[in-house]
């Protein structure tokens, strides 16, 4: 399984812990406060708590949360079927959807009130509305992020996002003893192409020298590249069909709001769900999409913020590096600034 998000927003353990799924994500969750961003040889910290009046960053895998879900699904004897194929929404405009797939060469049907949509960028759903009722927006960036994850002491008990002349690095961890490391890539590259000792001495390369010297290296345990894209699929409903998560927009990784802003998705869909079967009231389902994407929206512009202020573009003009560095000055200069960088960083409310 790839190894993808690790920051929480504070928002979204309070919606694990309100969907009774939140106890082991509490015990191992690592609460940070604050991150650094290094630039020019220098470490500067972010103090998320004294920016935000208190609060702060939840670190605990992707991979364990799913575990978590499924976990908790099991608990309630829900039934959740693996490695179902041609899985097909019909009739999502009708008032009575159903959907179809394929297990162990027999084709099942589910009849449903509503379909919800949450099977990632590459899945069927979007791909059912069509395509004149649906609008896309979408960046390309000419980059991606090499990953490394290493059963190593993390060089720093903070992430450290670093802004370098050779490219983006970002020290992250999973863990006192899991670290995670991404390097920015040209999109040419192949993982093939980077030995583990490469991509160390790369990451070195582009770390402050106190950090680079305190860095412990060791066998990469997972290692791929992952192309940065900014997505945003409207409106998010069409009749009966609801998209939620990557399905409906996808950020670049630097601001670590992808899952963060697919959890929002669900909070506000279950809330809507919960008026309509127990209230009979509508509103919820009604206002869902533009409700959902004045968030998103939100997390596309810090996204792309980040990313600009942190990566080094090719084919930029010296007025684009200039601008850039006065960016990162700015922000290391001014208290309203940073109390913004904080705000959107622990997570908008929802
Ligand atoms: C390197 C990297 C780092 C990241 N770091 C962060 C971070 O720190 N914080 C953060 O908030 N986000 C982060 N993200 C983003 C985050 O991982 C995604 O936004 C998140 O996984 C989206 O969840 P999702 O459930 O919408 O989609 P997915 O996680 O993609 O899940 C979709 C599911 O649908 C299933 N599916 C797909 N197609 C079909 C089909 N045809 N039929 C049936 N099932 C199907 C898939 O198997 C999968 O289980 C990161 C992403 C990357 C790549």
């Amino acid at each position: 399984m790839k190894i993808r998000a690790g920051v929480l927003e504070h928002g979204f353990a309070r919606l694990m812990r309100e969907a009774q799924c939140g106890e082991r994500m509490d015990r191992e969750g690592e609460i940070h406060n604050g991150f650094c961003i290094a630039h020019d040889g220098v470490l500067d910290y972010v103090d998320l708590q004294k920016h935000t009046g208190g609060s702060s960053v939840l670190v605990y895998g992707q991979t364990e949360l799913t575990r978590d879900l499924y976990e908790a699904r099991d608990r309630l004897g829900g039934k959740v079927v693996h490695n179902a194929e041609d899985v097909t929404p019909h009739d999502i405009d009708s008032g009575a959807p159903f959907v179809t797939y394929r297990v162990g060469g027999e084709t099942m049907r589910v009849d449903c009130d509503y379909v919800i949509g949450a099977d990632g960028f590459h899945g069927v759903s979007r791909k059912s509305i069509p395509a004149d009722k649906l609008r896309e927006y979408e960046r390309v960036y000419p980059f991606g992020w090499l990953g490394v994850l290493s059963r190593t002491k993390p060089v720093s008990p903070d992430l450290i996002y670093v802004k370098h002349e050779r490219g983006f690095a970002l020290c992250s961890l999973r863990s006192q003893v899991l670290s995670r490391y991404y390097i920015q890539v040209p999109l040419t590259d192949k993982v093939d192409d980077w030995s583990d000792d490469a991509f160390w001495a790369e990451l070195k390369r582009r770390l402050p020298v106190e950090v680079a010297e305190r860095l412990i290296t060791g066998p990469s345990i997972e290692k791929s590249i992952a192309p940065l894209r900014s997505y945003v699929a409207e409106p998010m409903r069409y009749g009966r069909l609801f998209l939620a998560g990557d399905a409906a927009h996808i950020v670049p990784p630097t601001g670590a709001r992808g899952l963060n802003s697919a959890a929002s998705d669900i909070y506000y869909l279950y809330h809507a769900l919960l008026d309509h079967y127990q209230n009979g009231d509508d509103r919820g389902l009604d206002g869902y999409s533009a409700r959902a994407l004045a968030r998103v929206w939100k997390a596309q512009r810090f996204s792309w913020w980040m990313t600009m202020l942190l990566h080094r573009f090719p084919d930029r003009l010296a007025y684009d590096d200039m601008l850039q560095q006065t960016d990162m000055a700015y922000l290391l200069s001014s208290e309203s600034a940073l109390r913004s960088l904080a705000e959107n960083y622990v997570g908008l409310p929802f």
